[in-house]
């Protein structure tokens, strides 16, 4: 940091700016005595984010250096705050006491950063979220802005280290919505790129490039690899672990992180859930409020531990791909529903254990407090019963195996227990400071300090006894200060009777110290016991949370074995209690649902009433009449449950897929490679797209990623613009995935004209949700049917909302006219502004059925559209948007910018595009 300021000579500032030109861009919090301090730009940056005064280093001078400071017992708070504000913080302390630098002749003690925190790289409990893990990431170009990259994943708190490589942007943020990583680091010519793919959700970025890691960082990348049994990683890969490791060891000098192994993923491990549909699906969060509860997370976590809501959060994120894998998972549930009374007992006692892969990683940074090792020991203590549990469940499935993912292993870490039990008190303190934390008999040294400690108090006391008897001092007293050490008080009244031997420390008005040799001795005596109790024991704590670190790795498989038993429990109980049954997995492109419903939506609900439905999808082969088809397009009004029918299918592939039971009767369920969902647009106005544009860029996504085994779920495409090119748009995508692309599919839309597609489309199927209509009621059913919808009920639905009776009104007048004759593209239709319309009086009955309905009157609406059976259920012009399309295109060429050669071609390419849509023909 430049430091203008003329008044910065002297030793101290020195030693600050030394140190802070080492961290440029962390606020750097310089421990001096008992307060953290902040210097210049640190300060002002600072003061109003913590709310602390922004005093001055040297108030009389005329460039006074700006400072602001907390106490260092309250550094807690104030370092969350900044790490959840995005700041890096390194953390500097004092590494001797004043008493220890005047003996090396200096006036300043030596300080030194102890370690930095920042955004991507916490241990400490506090700032963590225990059901979520905290993840840096690295991005590593492969050729440059736009291409693939290697990506690494590690959270320093639970040792867990992931690669994988992205394709492309869009594989890419796939990828860190689902690591929600808190910070990335990257090379700075890359940050401009990351924060346009990110947009508004992009964390904090650390400028690093993988110049900057070190041989040793990249072979320990290597060895690690290794080890965790991989081959060796692509270049890529590599660079971007040794990148992520580099930037995370530096955060910790002189430490060693716990990596429990590296794992490499690749998108053929797991049906990939984009962002989109992470977001849309409320798979973590929910859209409007980002709250968990309301999420599908949200509806499916009973776990109990902090390890198992990680893993659950996992699985769901990204569910599997591999049949034996998902099999594994239903068989644990299914396993554990059949057995209530030891699941609830298994529930009962994983509530005692604690996040024991943390509580490794601090151990092995030297970070565990008496307290956590406590932690520790308790959760350790509770494996014996959990082991007796599974063991019984185990016994009483006399036809079939265990489930595999059912068991603790071999190694319970039964020593490391041994010797917490063997050396920790019952209640360990929350720090070391005061010892207090090792048992007696547990140390053979110890006990004998202890025993002098204790002898020493005894001697105190029996001079306390003597004293009185010999000076007759009845309330004389052996008392101790921090100031005097021991000392005797005697009441001001009994003053004569003090002996000439005792020296005279202090005066009180009450009272007079004294000391004595023998005092003085015993103190010495007493105090050395202390101070070496207390070393021995600060030693032995040591050692002890050394043996822990060493385990780390085992501590860290058993805390997943524990983390697995956890999520199928409480699978097991989520089925239970919401009437889940176990989907058959099967490797075909099907989908069976039978009386599915909505996970979250029915647990909102009372019970009972949300309306189950069924459905069947089925890609490639067998599209003959009476076959289930591979695309659903679904109409009905407003409100009929057109989105939630299709969240449903997706919350239910995507349960099935993670290992989960389904809210359904009953459940036949392909393998999917992806699932895409296009619902209901927000503005991306972070990224500076318009609704219209982000709904066709996830819709160009969609088309280019989907393969037959994908599941697609469309809501609503090409709303956002004029009504033909929306249709037409529709239109062409409908064509496109069912001819192109051929995947499982769903469609829900409001263009009525599609629903003459599928008797060109043997893939495609109509289905509507039901609505009851009498006499201008009108009741959601929520009910999938076969066949097309026959009207929108938009109005409708805009009265049940609330809009004023003379909107409604003029709008149920407009809609009559446009729907008596087909108004389209014939230029502004300048009568429909004047005040009032012919044909009037059909208006006023249609509205009439609007309103007395819902006022519980009889009205004689006549509701109804026309449906003519082919799909086309209200009277909608017969105007076909490739037609329509035609004529757009036309509209758009400039005749005196064609040559005569150029006309002729046009001309014949418009006849036969106009040929092949279902336009009437015009005349040859
Ligand atoms: P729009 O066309 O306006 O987007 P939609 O057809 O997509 O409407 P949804 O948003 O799915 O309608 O559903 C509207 C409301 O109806 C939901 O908020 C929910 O409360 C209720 N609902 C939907 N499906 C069901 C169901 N199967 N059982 C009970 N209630 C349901």
């Amino acid at each position: 940091m430049p430091a203008p300021h003329s008044n910065v000579d002297t030793p101290v500032m020195r030693q600050f700016l030394e140190i802070k030109a080492q961290y440029p861009d962390a606020i750097l919090m310089f421990r001096m005595g008992d307060f953290y301090e902040m210097f210049f730009e640190d300060a002002i940056t600072v003061g109003p984010v913590l709310d602390i005064v922004v005093t001055s280093r040297d108030k009389n001078s005329d460039d006074p250096v700006p400072m602001a400071g907390v106490p260092y017992h309250a550094i807690g708070g104030y370092l969350r705050t900044l790490i959840e504000r995005g700041f890096k913080v390194a953390i500097c302390e004092q590494m001797e006491t004043p008493e220890e630098a005047k003996a090396r002749k200096t006036k300043i003690v030596r300080r030194e950063v102890v370690r930095v925190v920042t955004p991507g790289v916490l241990l400490d409990e506090e700032h963590l979220r225990s059901e979520e893990p905290n993840y840096l990431v690295s991005v590593v170009a492969e050729k440059g802005e736009g291409g693939p990259v290697g990506i690494a994943a590690l959270d320093v708190s639970l040792g867990e280290f992931l690669v994988m490589r992205a394709v492309d942007p869009n594989a890419l943020r796939a990828d860190l919505s689902r690591l929600a990583p808190r910070e990335i680091v990257a090379d700075a010519g890359l940050h401009g790129w990351l924060q346009e793919v990110l947009g508004p959700e992009c964390p904090r970025l650390e400028g690093m490039g993988v110049g900057a890691v070190s041989a040793a960082v990249s072979a320990r990348v290597r060895r690690l690899a290794e080890e965790s049994g991989g081959e060796r990683l692509p270049a890529a890969l590599e660079r971007a672990a040794g990148l992520c490791l580099a930037y995370a060891e530096a955060t910790q000098p002189g430490q060693t992180l716990l990596l429990h192994r590296l794992r490499q993923q690749s998108p053929s491990d797991h049906l990939i859930l984009d962002d989109t549909s992470l977001r849309n699906l409320e798979i973590f969060r929910t859209m409007r409020e980002q709250t968990r509860r309301g999420s599908l997370l949200w509806a499916v976590d009973a776990t109990r531990t902090a390890m198992g809501a990680r893993m659950l959060r996992a699985w769901i994120g990204a569910p599997l791909r591999e049949l034996g894998a998902i099999h594994a998972r239903h068989d644990g549930v299914e396993a554990l529903l059949g057995e209530p009374r030891l699941r609830a007992e298994l529930a009962s006692r994983l509530r005692d254990i604690r996040d024991v892969v943390r509580l490794a990683a601090r151990a092995r940074l030297g970070t565990a407090s008496p307290r956590e090792l406590g932690a520790l020991r308790s959760s350790l203590q509770a494996l014996p019963g959990i082991a007796t549990l599974l063991a019984e469940i185990s016994a009483r499935r006399t036809d079939h195996a265990m489930p595999e993912l059912l068991g603790l292993g071999d190694d319970l870490c039964e020593d490391l227990r041994a010797a917490l039990e063997a050396t920790l008190v019952d209640e360990p303190p929350s720090h070391t400071r005061d010892g207090g934390m090792i048992r007696d008999q547990a140390d053979r040294e110890l006990d004998r300090q202890r025993a002098l400690r204790d002898g020493g108090r005894e001697a105190l006391a029996a001079i306390e006894a003597r004293e009185r008897e010999r000076t007759g001092i009845g309330n004389l007293k052996v008392q101790h200060n921090r100031v005097f050490g021991y000392f005797l008080e005697v009441p001001r009244a009994q003053q004569a009777k003090v002996p000439a031997d005792y020296v005279r420390k202090q005066t009180l008005v009450n009272a007079e110290r004294y000391v004595t040799a023998e005092l003085a001795e015993h103190e010495t005596a007493v105090l050395g016991a202390l101070a070496a109790a207390l070393t021995r024991e600060q030693e032995l704590f040591v050692a002890l949370r050394q043996q822990v670190s060493v385990a780390a790795e085992r501590l860290c498989q058993l805390g997943e074995r524990l983390a697995t038993l956890d999520v199928l429990v409480g699978l097991a109980e989520i089925a239970e209690q919401g009437g889940y049954v176990r989907p058959e997995m099967v490797d075909e492109a099907i989908l069976e649902i039978e009386e599915g419903r909505h996970p979250v939506v029915e647990r909102m609900m009372e019970s009972g009433r949300f309306v189950p439905n069924s459905l069947s999808l089925r890609a490639g082969g067998g599209e003959g009449e009476g076959q289930a088809a591979r695309f659903l397009l679904v109409t009905g009004p407003n409100m009929g449950g057109k989105s939630t029918v299709m969240r449903q299918v997706a919350l239910i592939a995507i349960l099935a897929h993670a290992g989960s039971f389904v809210p359904a009767v009953r459940a036949r369920i392909g393998l999917c490679d992806r699932i895409f969902t296009r619902v209901g647009a927000a503005d991306d106005l972070g990224r500076g797209e318009s609704t219209f544009m982000v709904e066709m860029r996830e819709t160009a996504q969609i088309l280019s990623q989907a393969s037959p085994r994908s599941l697609v779920l469309l809501d609503e495409i090409g709303r956002g613009t004029a009504t033909y090119d929306g249709l037409a748009l529709a239109w062409s995508i409908t064509e496109f995935l069912h001819d192109q692309i051929g995947c499982r599919a769903m469609f829900a839309t409001h263009y009525h004209e599609l629903c003459g597609l599928p008797e060109r489309l043997a893939g495609l199927r109509n289905v509507h949700v039901a609505v009851h209509e009498e006499r201008g009621h009108i009741v959601f059913l929520h009910r999938l049917e076969p066949g097309p919808a026959e009207r929108s009920y938009g109005i409708q639905v805009g009265r049940l909302a609330g809009l004023p009776a003379q909107v409604l009104r003029r709008a149920q007048r407009i809609l009559t006219r446009l729907e008596a004759d087909d108004r389209v593209g014939k230029g502004p239709q300048l009568e429909l502004f004047a005040p009032s319309l012919p044909g009037e009086e059909e208006a006023e009955a249609e509205l009439a059925g609007v309103g007395h309905g819902h006022a519980g009157g009889n009205g004689n609406g006549n509701g109804n559209g026309n449906g003519n059976g082919n799909g086309y259920g209200q009277a909608q012009p017969a105007v076909d948007p490739g037609a329509l399309a035609v004529v757009d295109d036309l509209r758009t060429v400039d005749p005196d910018d064609l040559s005569p050669r150029e006309a002729h071609a046009l001309l014949r390419q418009l006849r036969e595009r106009l040929a092949a849509t279902g336009q009437p023909q015009p005349r040859a």
